[in-house]
């Protein structure tokens, strides 16, 4: 009866948009108590829109625009293709680059119109002794309240503009959190994003724990911590940044809309974006695993 149960289990699996990487995951479903969350891409859309500008005192928009927008457009990241997208829209065509280096979790940085520009986070510009004035601080913390993210922009020794992205949280996000919690796991959210944006995100979704403002290489020993405390982990990303946690987790689930390398780290392969299907999967695998027993 083992191998038909099985079969049933996977079937119905592929059935829900669900794969399954071999039948010893199954055994690992059930253990799980815990359930980490990336942010972005994997609560929310992760496709995100430049919504508002805030320059300093006496710069221009449209060069803000033009020079941060260049540096983004060499960058992969949503964030960076939501600016260089809005920056090509309201400022035209985007001058070359020249120097980039993509800095992990923090932003970018590079050469355009012979400035050094950088767009990041306010730690990154910090380095360079570049602060945002009140006003834009202000204005920074206006967007991240409402769960939007705001990254800095700065040249030539100072920080001169704000772009704030917007991304949004997936429909049937609250739902999963609420179906995670009938399943007994404890959601986390977990984000490189700030404590902010995350605390707003979580709120949104009806989570209550958020690990915010955690480097991408850092993300693994999150959930090494969280195992060391006893805890059987699950975890849920979409393979920007998180695939070695994705790895490290007791259960990996992997959307399937994410990269391939989270569908090579994960267990579970959620082939639909809806995180829904992450307690679907563990439900329907517990559910195959009492058959077989
Ligand atoms: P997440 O955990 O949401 O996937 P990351 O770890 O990739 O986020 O990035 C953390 C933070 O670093 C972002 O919220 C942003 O402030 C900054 N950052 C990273 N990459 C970029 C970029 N290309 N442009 C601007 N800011 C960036
Ligand atoms: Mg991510």
């Amino acid at each position: 009866a083992t191998p038909t149960a099985l079969m049933v289990g996977t079937g119905r699996g592929a059935q829900l948009g669900i794969l399954i990487k071999g039948p010893e995951v199954l055994e690992s479903t059930r253990r799980i108590d815990t359930i980490v969350l990336d942010k972005t891409g994997t609560v929310t859309e992760g496709s995100m829109a430049l919504a508002e500008v805030h320059v300093a005192d006496g710069e221009d928009e449209a060069e803000v625009l033009r020079l941060a927008g260049a540096l983004e457009h060499a960058s992969e990241h949503p964030i960076a293709r939501a600016i260089a997208k809005g920056a090509a829209e309201r400022a035209g065509e985007l001058p070359a680059v020249e120097d980039f280096a993509n800095l992990e979790g923090r932003g970018v940085q590079g050469v355009v119109d012979g400035h050094l520009v950088l767009v990041g986070r306010t730690a990154l510009l910090a380095d360079w002794s570049q602060y945002l004035p009140e006003d834009l601080e202000r204005a920074k913390a206006a967007a991240e309240v409402r769960g939007r993210t705001a990254v800095a922009v700065g040249w030539d020794g100072a920080a001169r503009a704000v772009l704030v992205v917007s991304d949004t949280v997936k429909p049937t996000s609250a739902e999963a959190v609420r179906r995670f919690r009938e399943l007994g796991l404890t959601p986390i959210l977990l984000t490189g994003d700030t404590a902010a944006v995350a605390g707003s995100v979580a709120a949104e979704v009806g989570i209550d724990q958020v690990i915010a403002e955690v480097m991408p290489k850092d993300k693994v020993d999150v959930v090494k911590r969280l195992q060391g405390e006893g805890r059987a982990v699950a975890m849920v990303g979409d393979g920007v940044n998180d695939a070695a946690a994705l790895a490290q987790a007791d259960l990996g689930l992997s959307m399937g809309t994410g990269t391939d390398v989270a569908i090579e780290a994960g267990d579970l392969t959620l082939v639909r974006g809806d995180l829904r299907s992450a307690a679907d999967a563990i439900r329907l695998s517990r559910r195959t695993l009492a058959t077989i027993k």
